[in-house]
């Protein structure tokens, strides 16, 4: 069974091309600039084989025509006719509180995740034009199904997911924490499982998901509990270009002082602000590391800042969870920054946590392993996060319920 997988955003679309019997993907590209001057497309095939295609890629529709295409083709394609892709899996953002579950792909479908714009603008407008395009291009008859970011956090309750604002603002509204990143710790989580043997039943686990855009999520018997990204991915800590929590008396007094507009606000809160907007340098952790490893003071700052947020977030989620049995790293920085991995855990030595420092640092690239000390009193692991196996898995679950 081969499973497409679509990512849409408002000016890229990434797909996978996922074989579910060989667990293996089989195709993975990307089309960049979409609507944009100088759209391009990146394909790559699982034996090394790629293409990258120089095309006015004008809309979402344009850039699907050119997937379909190139998953056709005789020299870095995989598929003859297009019965051979089972299904369609997308990516969605914002489920809401509409959604706490995949779903396939219909009309009512369709609009729920257009009701639900208004809570994630630039996500849940690409997606649309995701799904429409798919279905232009690839037609009726093959399926599509929606796994949302949202959903494995719908398990939280309402002490959790409530903000202290009236309640009149969650009736009229929905204002409230909804967390993403779900598809990410969701397969880190499950894959905690199959590496150790251990149920997640009973399990008190705090997954880092550290990025570009980072969220750390606290997790009891496989269900989450709390999380740290909440009404939109700026809240929590500290980003690549997003502030994380902070006292919002800074952002009304910010408004009145600049003379802000809610859009500009938007834009310094979530362009302008975490590592780049303390460092002034770069958004992306390598640049920091280097400027810090040259002595530069706001570099410094930039990820003494970052690794005492996350250290704070963990701390929490330990205070919520009545304890914790394991810490999960993943993503760019949680998979690859060691160090940071190091400073972050040296402060639960408290609660007998152990890194092992050689094990640590070997543990990048892509390696998946233990990293804890074995007589350390909680595990502490990488997994590389694998989001689109996860939407694979919910699209082929989901064909199977309808059999
Ligand atoms: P996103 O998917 O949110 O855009 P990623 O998960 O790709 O982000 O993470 C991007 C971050 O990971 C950047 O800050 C980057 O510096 C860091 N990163 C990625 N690869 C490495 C690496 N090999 N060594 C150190 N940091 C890395």
């Amino acid at each position: 069974m081969k499973i497409l997988v679509i990512n849409s955003g408002s000016s890229s679309l990434k797909y996978k091309l996922v074989d579910m019997e060989k667990n293996k993907v089989l195709i993975s590209g990307s089309c960049e600039r979409i609507g944009q001057d100088g759209s391009f497309i990146k394909h790559r095939r699982y034996d090394g084989s790629h293409k990258e295609v120089v095309e006015n890629l004008d809309c979402h529709s344009k850039a699907v025509l050119q997937i379909k295409k190139l998953i056709m083709d005789s020299e870095v394609g995989m598929i003859k006719k297009l019965s051979e892709i089972s299904a369609i899996g997308h990516r969605i953002v914002q489920g809401g509180d509409l959604f706490k579950g995949s779903v396939i792909i219909d009309d009512k479908v369709i609009n729920g995740i257009k009701s639900l714009i208004p809570l994630a603008p630039l996500h849940n407008h690409a997606h649309i034009q995701g799904i429409k395009a798919c279905i232009e291009i690839f037609g009726k008859d093959i399926p599509e199904v929606a796994v949302f970011d949202t959903s494995f956090h719908s398990t939280m309750p309402p002490e959790a997911y409530m903000f202290s604002v009236p309640y009149k603002y969650y009736e009229k509204y929905r204002v409230r924490r909804y967390g993403f990143h779900g598809i990410s710790h969701r397969y880190v989580s499950s894959r905690f499982e199959e590496l150790t043997g251990k149920s997640l039943n009973g399990t008190k686990l705090i997954t880092c998901h550290l990025g570009n855009g980072s969220s750390i999520t606290a997790i009891r018997d496989g269900k989450v509990i709390d999380t740290s990204m909440g009404f939109t991915p700026l809240d929590g800590f500290m980003m690549g270009t997003r502030t994380g929590s902070l006292d919002p008396s800074v952002v009304t007094f910010l408004q009145s002082k600049e003379g802000l507009s809610p859009e500009q606000t938007d834009q310094i809160l979530n362009m302008h602000s975490g590592l780049l907007g303390i460092s002034g340098i770069s958004n992306d952790d390598r640049d920091i590391t280097k400027a810090a490893a040259a002595g530069n003071k706001r570099a410094i700052l930039a990820q003494n800042m970052f690794i005492y947020q996350i250290v704070k977030f963990i701390g929490s989620y330990v205070a919520a969870l009545n304890g914790c049995d394991a810490i999960i790293f993943t993503a760019g920085i949680g998979e690859n920054q060691f160090s940071h991995r190091e400073k972050i855990c040296s402060n639960f030595t408290y609660m007998g946590a152990k890194i092992d420092l050689n094990l640590n640092r070997t543990m990048v690239s892509g390696k998946e392993g233990k990293i804890s000390s074995d007589d350390s009193n909680i595990d502490i692991f990488v997994i590389p996060t694998n989001e689109e196996w996860i939407i694979a898995c919910e699209t082929k679950n989901i064909l199977d319920e309808m059999k």
